[in-house]
């Protein structure tokens, strides 16, 4: 038998053409794909594997409409696009708050900011709340958090359901050159939290596990020195952060090849809000609620590569996040969230020809954030909607300082027609009234009020922010 494939001519052709390969291989550094193939039906049966580990990255500071894979003119995320490509892309994100705490509150709970109340720097998640981590721990999952940005920290409840939840030390010789031009450092680089992602894999790789990473290198705008030199700016040093940041991510993505973890590793990537460049006359985030700086991405890499990607058209919110992976990968579902599971907008999404998604699954998304959340005094609470291509923004229990926006016109949000009393104005009011209004706690407890030392505060200072006067 192996004689006769030695003498046959197609043998021949057939080593040939694998020698190629691999010299192919060995040139421009292709992998083979370590993934199966896949439809988009094959998501809705992941649930049943029992299997598989998650890896969450949330990218800090990212807004959805500066990646290549959100149209952006520039080529930012080369190495997300490929894979979210033969993933699952959510067109349209909202997430609830600009601000890191209140928004990561949401993210994780999903609740909406007046049900979760973490509205202010010393507000914490109460121990009585569900996390998914916790979620992971009950299901047998190795759980670890590796994070960066202290508004994330334990002390304000985020470490809830982690084995071990910890920011890596900062490597001491940092291979590349980087600046982090205006931006206090926090020291280290998202390399660290690669380092420390890659050494949990050495040693815990084969058990089944649930990763959270949270790169912090675009909010200080820390870049390659070798990246695409996109301008002097500070808007062309965030693009060329978030190039930096696209690498890591492939970094991470090859070190799970590496572990063979792939074919069992559901990877999600999100943000927790955006960033302006003067677009509303500010720079930064944690002020206001433009669209600049409340669109993130949302992506889903599932374990297996899909053959035709999925793009879900639909607006959805951070809040259905949580929801939607728990329900992806079969655990149970976070109690009394806001947040809804968008997979059947994922499933109805990637039939040919696309079918209806389910009606109950459209409704208005709402993002909050308290203007004075790093201060002691008065609420200043900014509360807005979005609804389709309608944008409310209204300044709390101040009807007469709404702002309306019509993306299908202006995009960008720079013509207020709030003035034009159009007829979603008043409905949408209502909305955030009653929003305000009846959100309670699902884990009936009120946010409580934390001690900051002044060493913590100084670290949360280092961000770039006035906190705690
Ligand atoms: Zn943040």
């Amino acid at each position: 038998m192996f004689r006769r494939l030695i003498e046959s001519p197609s043998a021949y052709f057939a080593a040939a053409a694998v020698l190629l390969l691999i010299i192919v291989a060995l040139q421009f550094d292709l992998r083979i794909p370590s993934r199966p193939g896949g439809t988009v039906r094959d998501l809705a049966l992941l649930r049943n594997r029992g299997d598989l580990n998650v890896v969450f990255i949330l990218v800090d500071t990212l807004r959805a409409d500066r990646m290549s894979l959100y149209g952006y003119g520039r080529p930012t995320t080369p190495v997300i696009d490929d894979l979210a490509n033969h993933g699952v892309i959510f067109e349209r994100v909202i997430a609830q708050s600009s601000w890191t705490k209140t928004s990561m509150a949401s993210l994780w709970t999903g609740t909406y900011p007046a049900a979760h109340g973490v509205l202010r720097f010393d507000n914490a998640i109460p121990r009585e709340a569900l996390m998914p981590a916790e979620i992971f721990k009950a299901a047998g999952y190795r759980t670890v958090g590796i994070w960066r940005n202290g508004w994330v920290a334990p002390n304000f409840g985020f470490g809830q359901g982690f084995d071990v939840y910890y920011t890596p030390k900062a490597g001491a010789d940092a291979q590349l050159q980087r600046h982090s031009p205006g931006a206090a450092s926090i020291g280290g680089t998202d390399e660290d939290v690669f380092v420390a992602a890659r050494d949990f894999l050495d040693s815990f790789g084969q058990e089944k596990f649930f990763l959270y990473l949270h790169l912090m290198d675009l909010h200080q705008y820390v870049f390659d020195d070798d990246a695409d030199d996109f301008g002097p700016t500070y808007s062309d040093a965030y693009d060329k952060s978030i190039d930096w940041t696209d690498r890591v991510i492939g970094a991470l993505v090859d070190a799970l090849d590496a572990a063979d973890v792939l074919p069992r590793t559901l990877i999600a990537i999100a943000s927790d809000h955006g960033e302006a460049f003067l677009e509303h006359g500010r720079e930064g985030h944690a002020y206001d609620l433009y669209r600049e700086v409340v669109e993130v991405p949302f992506l889903i890499i599932p374990p297996l590569i899909l053959d035709r990607g999925v793009r879900v058209e639909q607006t959805v919110a951070n809040v259905d996040v949580w929801p939607t992976l728990l329900d992806l990968v079969g655990l149970p579902p976070l109690p009394g969230a806001d947040g809804r599971s968008m997979l059947p907008l994922v499933l109805a999404a990637g039939e040919t020809p696309a079918t209806p998604a389910p009606a109950d699954l459209a409704r208005p998304v709402v993002s909050h954030l308290d203007q004075h959340w790093g201060g002691r005094g008065e609420a200043r609470e900014w509360v807005s909607l979005t609804d389709g291509d309608s944008r409310l923004i209204v300044r709390a229990g101040r009807p007469d300082s709404a702002e309306f926006y019509d993306w299908s016109r202006d995009p960008r949000e720079a013509t207020n027609r709030s003035a034009e009393n159009p007829p979603q104005l008043q409905p949408m009011l209502e909305r955030i009234d009653r929003y305000r209004r009846d959100s309670e706690p699902p884990w009936g407890v009120e946010s409580p009020t934390i001690e900051i030392d002044e060493l913590r505060l100084n670290q949360l200072r280092a961000l770039g922010y006035r906190v705690g006067s």
